[in-house]
């Protein structure tokens, strides 16, 4: 096969790469997208927030999801024993989209890459990136690998690499690093339901938490299929045995509150385990390359964030690449690096103090404050970059001191 060039090629096309490309293309920068499966395929993430609409939105992709009518997500639910607290994205402290959806991947990320093609964008499937050369200029030559088994090379000034949990440039450059948030794993299905519940309670995203460390996921889509999955410590996850159909039947038995609904429905697929899915780099971009979604960094499923850095850092890679391409200067430690760290550290603010059980205690014993409601609805909105948010501008210490004031007024009142 003969070689090609380019400006940008994007590895994989998940949300991230989709966004990119999009992005790219309208400003008239020459981007190919090498994906190495045939879409639709199956991909974990389900459950969106608002502040990625923002992204589809300015890069117009939005259109061709609407059309796709999956479920609309308006806000999430959070359910420990008899407590239940819910969030309402109408009601969040920040400007901006106040829905999202929760949906099927493979229909979601198909919908973006059928709509890409209609606009032109050069994307490839069934083709892998097995191996990349970087140039002195950050130029660089990457090899392919098709589906017969032939390779060619693709010559571009720039790389993105969004390819998720393959992690193409931090295997081959060696920037792995272990995250910080604690390991736990997950297992996941999709399930058909006969007889769901009429109304919200049907269709309500819900988080059932049954201790610290350990929650289960309840995502209907609007085509009947449900998502069910534990997150747990990843000795509690494997601490169960069989096959995974019959380990996640088993988990099921441990949520009070949706054993009935779920305890006779067949799986639509064999559950799928990831184990310490928590990843991180020791840089996110260097000279030719920059790294978005999860080839970047992942933190935890529990609040959703996964796709809105996917779409945050893919725009936003593709934003800096297009100036650079036009001779302006760009500053990635500062444009880059540092923009997407912040919004990272929130939401490592948030998983952590998930985990210690501090925003557990706000969810549950305290959450009764309208103010500070609001602004943590709008951390999980995703509009982590809205420093008048006392709840994004001190994120490291709100939590600690909000939930030890609700500790303290526990102990008084016995
Ligand atoms: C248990 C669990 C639950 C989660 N739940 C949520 C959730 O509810 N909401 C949420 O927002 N996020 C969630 N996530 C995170 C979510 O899965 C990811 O953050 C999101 O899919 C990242 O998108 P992406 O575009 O970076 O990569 P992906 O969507 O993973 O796409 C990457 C693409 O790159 C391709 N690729 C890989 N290697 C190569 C190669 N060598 N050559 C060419 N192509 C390649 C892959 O085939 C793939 O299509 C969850 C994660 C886990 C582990």
């Amino acid at each position: 096969m003969k070689d090609v060039e380019v400006d940008v090629l994007i590895i994989g096309a998940g949300p991230s790469g989709c966004v990119a490309a999009a992005y790219l293309h309208k400003h008239d920068v020459h981007v190919k997208v090498v994906e190495k499966s045939v879409f639709p395929r199956f991909v974990i993430g389900e459950s969106l927030l608002p502040r990625c609409m923002d992204h589809f939105e300015e890069v117009g992709l939005l259109d061709c999801l609407i059309a796709q009518n999956f479920e609309i997500k308006s806000g999430a639910r959070f359910i420990k024993g008899d407590t239940i607290c819910e969030f309402d994205f109408a009601e969040k402290y920040t400007d901006g989209y106040d829905w999202t959806w929760q949906a099927p991947r493979a229909d979601f990320d198909y919908a973006l890459t059928e709509e890409l093609k209609k606009q032109g964008v050069d994307i490839t499937f069934r083709q892998e990136v097995v191996s990349v050369d970087f140039n002195n200029d950050g130029s660089s030559q990457t090899t392919i690998r098709t589906e017969n088994d032939e390779s060619f090379k693709i010559h571009a000034k720039f790389i993105i690499d969004s390819s998720g949990y393959g992690r193409v440039l931090p295997r081959l450059l060696n920037l792995d690093k272990p995250s910080t948030i604690p390991e736990h794993s997950s297992i996941f299905s999709h399930v058909k339901e006969m007889d769901r519940p009429e109304g919200m309670e049907g269709t309500f995203i819900t988080f059932d938490v049954l201790d610290a460390d350990t929650w289960f996921w309840v995502i209907p889509f609007s085509n009947g299929n449900t998502s069910i999955g534990f997150v747990g410590k990843t000795e509690y996850i494997n601490s169960f045995d069989g096959t995974p159909s019959e380990r996640l039947s088993e988990m099921i038995k441990q949520s009070s509150y949706y054993y009935e609904r779920f305890k006779n429905v067949d799986f639509l697929f064999e559950p799928k385990v990831i184990q310490n899915y928590s990843k991180s780099v020791t840089q996110l971009y260097g000279k030719g390359y920059a790294l978005t979604g999860n080839s970047a960094e992942f933190l935890d499923p529990v609040f959703s964030s996964g796709v809105t850095f996917a779409t945050e850092s893919g725009l936003k890679a593709a934003k800096l690449i297009t100036r650079e391409l036009k001779n302006d200067a760009v500053d990635w430690e500062k444009e880059y690096a540092a923009y997407m760290k912040k919004g990272v550290a929130v939401f490592a603010s948030y998983v952590k103090e998930w985990y210690t059980g501090n925003l557990q205690t706000i969810f549950f014993d305290g959450a009764n404050n309208p103010e500070i409601k609001r602004q943590i609805c709008a951390v999980l909105a995703g509009y982590v970059w809205d420093e008048t948010n006392p709840f994004v501008k001190n994120h490291n210490r709100l939590i600690k001191t909000v939930a030890n004031v609700i500790h303290l007024e526990r102990r008084t009142s016995k």
